[in-house]
């Protein structure tokens, strides 16, 4: 079997790499940057996440398994103690895998015939470089509401507990197929009125943004950031694609969600 290391970059990480490069080999395994069919993640749940944006062209095929070396991630769930138990549990292959949703972003451009397509693992954010975001919103093909406010966070049941938590967004098990709708400080007053609530969408709903002010846009797909404009529409849905992540051990997502957020 095929398998690759990525690391944060840091010496502990970097350090942590080789151990376990040396174990796996050990093992009779071969590293694989271009075809791992096991990708271990050292660092934090920003190490998976740019490991995930590295084999978007070959998700059906590449597992995921995060080892975290600074606090407990939520990708990033094993500590640097228990790697020998993670390689014999690899080397050990056939192993249990479990699929979670993405996001799939799509950006349509006035002066352009083809759109962008994105996958994020956790979120999608829209904001505007200056001034509001001012933004209807359609769900399903049918008109919702006219948004102005900061800016939109739309995210997997996975990055519900990231960016979308910090804007008072709901925590859902990543065995929803769903994306959920998250306002960053909407303008509600006598003129101006959104829902305010965090909208959990189900597979084959579409949430279309489309801007009614054609400012420069900031977008972000998970870590990625990037300066956006004319923009004609940007949809967001639960994608085909789904990320895949070795599993070795039960740590049920809620025993993670209290150990990240609330402690022993
Ligand atoms: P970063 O270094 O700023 O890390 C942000 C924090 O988010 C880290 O503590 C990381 O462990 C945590 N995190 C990432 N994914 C998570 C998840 N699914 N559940 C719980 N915590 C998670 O940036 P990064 O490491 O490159 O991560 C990018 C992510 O940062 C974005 O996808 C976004 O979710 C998050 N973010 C959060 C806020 C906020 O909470 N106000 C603001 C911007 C970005």
């Amino acid at each position: 079997m095929n398998y690759f290391v990525r690391s944060r970059g840091d010496e502990t990480s970097d350090a942590l790499c080789q151990r376990i490069r040396n174990y796996l080999t050990e093992f009779g395994l071969t590293e694989s940057e271009e075809e791992p069919e096991i990708v271990i993640s050292v660092g934090g749940d920003g190490t998976l996440l740019h490991a995930f944006h590295g084999y978007l062209h070959r998700l059906e095929e590449t597992s995921f398994v995060g080892i975290h070396t600074g606090h407990l991630g939520f990708y990033a769930d094993w500590k640097p103690e228990e790697v020998e138990r993670l390689v014999i549990h690899i080397a050990k292959t056939p192993f249990q895998v479990v699929e979670y949703p993405l996001l799939e972003v799509v950006v349509r451009h006035l002066d352009a015939e083809e759109p962008d397509r994105y996958l994020a693992l956790n979120e999608c954010t829209v904001k505007t470089m200056e001034g509001s975001l001012v933004s209807n919103i359609e769900i399903k093909g049918e008109i919702f509401e006219t948004f102005r406010g900061d800016g939109l966070c739309i995210s997997t049941p996975s990055g519900s507990t990231a960016y979308n938590k910090a804007l008072g967004g709901a925590i859902l098990h990543p065995s929803l197929e769903s994306m959920q709708v998250a306002e960053m400080a909407s303008i509600n007053n006598r003129i101006y009125r959104t829902i305010g609530s965090p909208l959990v969408l189900p597979q084959h709903h579409t949430c279309l943004l489309k801007p009614l002010n054609n400012v420069e846009m900031q977008l972000t797909v998970d870590h990625y950031s990037m300066v956006d404009r004319n923009i004609q529409s940007i949809q967001c849905r639960v994608a085909e694609e789904k990320i895949r992540f070795a599993r070795f051990r039960p740590f049920p997502f809620w025993q993670r969600v209290k150990e990240s957020f609330i402690g022993d």
